[in-house]
């Protein structure tokens, strides 16, 4: 290497060196006239914030059906500089250029819920709590995001790095969206930060999990034929007793559910095809292989005393995702220091299930937050709190700056 090089790279070393910690880096951000401004500008737009926030949520966007709900934030996107596109997987981009020399930093909100479609959606305000199917999970999200935009180009904010607004498809149904995301930009970004859920810390790695239904196939008949052979429900019932006996650990982090069940589809017949789900998790690969190892031994003695079979079906599968030293990452530092700097003190788990397990198993450092307070996910009655979430959208966009640096 010839001297002026060598000088020239020792010195871009020296440079990237951060002389602050991430409290102090956070500190100098947050201090900063512009990013005051940005703040206040979130401040003086509370009804715009909860008006464009109703309006998104009140668009029913099943899993593979986001296209109604992409078109509309699309645009929201348009008013802003900003490069738009979707890619193959149907996720909406939208990146805001940086002044350069800086780290991308990519922001995902999933766009899709899990509600049936044709669901009419209206949400109500009440006790300082707003009602609606999805309006958490994950839209309370999206709308953070947007407001950031805003309140960026309000404050004219310039990032030195790129921040990537990622809406993406297919979340709740097996992460396609995210997937083909992290796949195509390997090796282009430098952090994922998956908002979903959450409000006070966030996750740094992902939990494995395993969705499985398993049959009990049997003669079948009428309820007036010889007994036995039984309806094939029986030796479902007994091995599912068995399964909830099983010793789940807790540490490492593991949970088991068997939420759907079928049968024959009439009362007066035995079931010749009796099923259940099983929904498998944890945060080590070693636990979700030793379960699934005693689960088939017992489907396997149950149904051979009734002279039966058995036939499983892996519906799912995404392996527990641990990038090794993430703990201690720059990444995992900043928003620690981040929410901190916002009063938090942030519980920080290994337990993340979302989108950020999709860019950690390409090795992406991610993590897993979220923009406010909510209630009921999945489920009819969800709810969040007003209040808090502009607080978070102040976090969120704290953290977008921490990472993708200030440019002056
Ligand atoms: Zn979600």
């Amino acid at each position: 290497m010839r001297p002026i090089l060598l000088i020239i790279s020792i010195l871009s070393i020296l440079s990237n060196v951060p002389a602050q910690t991430p409290a102090e880096h956070v500190k100098a951000i947050q201090d900063d006239a512009r990013v005051k401004k940005a703040f206040d500008y979130l401040d003086q737009n509370h009804d715009q914030i909860l008006r464009e926030w109703i309006a998104i949520t009140e668009i029913n966007a099943p899993s593979k059906q986001e296209q109604e709900r992409a078109k509309f934030i699309e645009s929201l996107l348009r008013k802003h500089n900003l490069d738009i596109r979707y890619d193959s997987a149907g996720n909406l981009i939208a990146t805001r250029k940086g002044s350069g020399g800086g780290p991308v930093a990519v922001f995902d909100a999933h766009m899709d819920t899990v509600f049936q479609p044709g669901l009419k959606i209206k949400a109500t305000v009440r006790d300082g709590r707003v009602y609606a199917p999805g309006v958490g999970d994950d839209t309370r999200n999206i709308e953070a995001l947007l407001a950031t935009i805003r309140a960026l180009d309000a404050a004219k904010i310039k990032t030195k790095g790129d921040l990537v607004f990622l809406f993406t498809t297919d979340e709740e149904a097996g992460m396609t969206g995210a997937r083909q995301y992290t796949k195509d930009n390997k090796g282009k970004v430098d952090y994922y930060i998956a908002l979903d859920g959450g409000y006070e810390g966030f996750t740094y790695a992902g939990i494995g999990i395993t969705w499985y239904r398993h049959h009990f196939i049997g003669p079948g008949g009428h309820t007036r034929s010889r007994t036995p052979p039984y309806s094939a429900t029986l030796p479902m019932a007994r091995a599912i007793a068995r399964i909830y006996e099983l010793k789940v650990p807790t540490n490492p982090s593991s949970n088991l559910n068997i939420g759907m069940l079928g049968g024959s589809e009439v009362v007066n017949a035995k079931a010749d095809d009796a099923w259940f789900s099983l929904d498998l998790r944890s945060t080590s690969n070693e636990v979700i292989a030793d379960l699934e190892k005693k689960i088939a031994a017992i489907l396997d003695e149950e149904a051979k005393r009734e002279g039966m079979t058995v036939k499983t079906d892996v519906i799912s599968s995404s392996p527990a995702a641990v990038l090794p030293g993430n703990r201690e990452s720059h990444l995992v530092k900043i928003a620690e220091a981040v929410h901190r700097a916002m009063g938090f003190d942030p519980p920080i788990g290994n337990a993340g299930s979302n989108n950020s397990s999709a860019a950690l198993l390409q090795g992406i450092p991610s993590i897993s937050t979220g923009a406010g307070p909510c209630n009921d996910a999945h489920a009819l009655t969800e709810n969040c709190e007003i209040e808090p979430f502009y607080w978070g959208i102040k976090k969120i966009l704290l953290l977008e700056l921490a990472l993708a640096g200030l440019a002056q």
